[in-house]
């Protein structure tokens, strides 16, 4: 087995293109987006990039150690020299206080999709790609894409995509459904942009709030410009889901003048509507999905707990599955 479609180019796809590409498989990756960063992509704007996704990753296991210092000295993520605080609001009152730790916390630079594109620069992509079938003939793939252009001829096929996104595509290909309650760990996040000429004295702000779980600011990112960015939490994005930008602008707003105090003009940048975001802790992450017999994997961040870190690790496990079933 020789030829690999891998469908979604965020962290867990690219990486394990990059993982079968350097075992000698020929990867071809398909993204509906204009590029390789999915979830990490940040938004290019004339002053600088909005990271309207992942606004940072930290690193616990040694391969992901590992991969995070190659791309240090590859200049391609950096420490964000950032000082965190907690936000909190517990029936109205509110408070903001600095909680110092040790933690390290990386950024992509330029944006955060740097390291990413970095993956699969040399490999064969299509972007701009959404595929919405696959099918599987004499132990042969073919994908076909909302354009109703086909693509022959792979003995493999690897998913990484928003499990929803992933049955949704399993169901439209008549495949056996595989991802049960899974399909439910990804949810919402209205992330806001507002630009401010007030300079906070803390640019990563952990929220227990009844409408926030995390606020940033840009200062301390290279290549970004310096703003506000504000995730609003699960339930308040969900209650608010189909609500115009302005309404999460007016949020925002509000937010930064009552809470962070902040008394000069405030101006509304971007509002962009995440449908599936980060994790559920609730519920319990699956691990590969498969369908061994055909030699097709699914999996994600969602697969061992979501954020960037488990994207990477489940992106090369999908890759050591594939190898192991060649
Ligand atoms: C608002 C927000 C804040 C976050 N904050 C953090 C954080 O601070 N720290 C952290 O570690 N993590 C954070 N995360 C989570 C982190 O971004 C993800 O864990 C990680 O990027 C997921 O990578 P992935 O490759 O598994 O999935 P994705 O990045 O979602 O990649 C899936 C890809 O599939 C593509 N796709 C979907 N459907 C199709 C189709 N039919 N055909 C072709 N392509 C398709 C998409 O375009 C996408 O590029 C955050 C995420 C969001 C949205």
């Amino acid at each position: 087995m020789k030829k690999v479609a891998v469908i979604g180019a965020g962290l867990c796809g690219a990486t394990a293109a990059a993982e079968l590409t350097r075992q000698g498989y020929q990867v071809t990756v398909f993204d509906k987006g204009r590029g390789a960063g999915g979830r990490m992509s940040s938004k290019r704007t004339d002053q600088g990039y909005l990271d309207m996704g992942a606004q940072y990753f930290t690193a616990r296991s040694q391969e992901f150690k590992r991969q995070v210092n190659s791309w240090l000295e590859a200049g391609l993520v950096e420490l964000w020299p950032c000082t965190t605080a907690l936000l909190s609001d517990e029936d109205g009152v509110s408070s903001l206080q600095i909680s110092a730790d040790q933690q390290a916390r990386y950024i992509g630079v330029p944006s955060m999709q740097s390291p990413v594109k970095d993956l699969v620069q040399s490999i064969p992509q299509f972007t701009g790609c959404r595929i919405e079938q696959l099918s599987y003939r004499q132990q042969s793939w073919t994908l076909v894409c909302e354009q109703g252009l086909s693509y022959a001829g792979f003995d493999a096929v690897v998913v990484t995509l928003p499990p929803v996104q992933a049955q949704r595509l399993m169901a439209q290909s008549a495949l056996p459904e595989l991802m049960g309650s899974s399909a439910q760990l990804l949810e919402p996040c209205w992330a806001v942009a507002m630009h401010t000429r007030a300079i906070p004295s803390e640019d990563a702000i952990f929220c227990q709030h009844p409408k926030l779980r995390f606020i940033s600011h840009q200062q301390h990112k290279k290549g970004r410009l310096p703003c506000y960015i504000l995730h609003f939490n699960a339930e308040f994005s969900a209650l608010h889901l189909q609500e115009p930008a302005e309404f999460w602008f007016a949020e925002a707003s509000a937010i930064l003048r009552q809470q962070l105090n902040i008394q000069d003009d405030i101006t509304a940048v971007v509002a962009h509507r995440w449908l599936y975001a980060s994790q559920n802790d609730q519920l319990s992450a699956p691990g590969l999905i498969d369908l061994p017999e055909q030699r097709l994997w699914v999996a994600g961040d969602w697969s061992f707990g979501g954020r960037v870190e488990n994207a990477y690790l489940a992106g090369l496990k999908l890759a050591q599955a594939v190898i192991e079933q060649s």
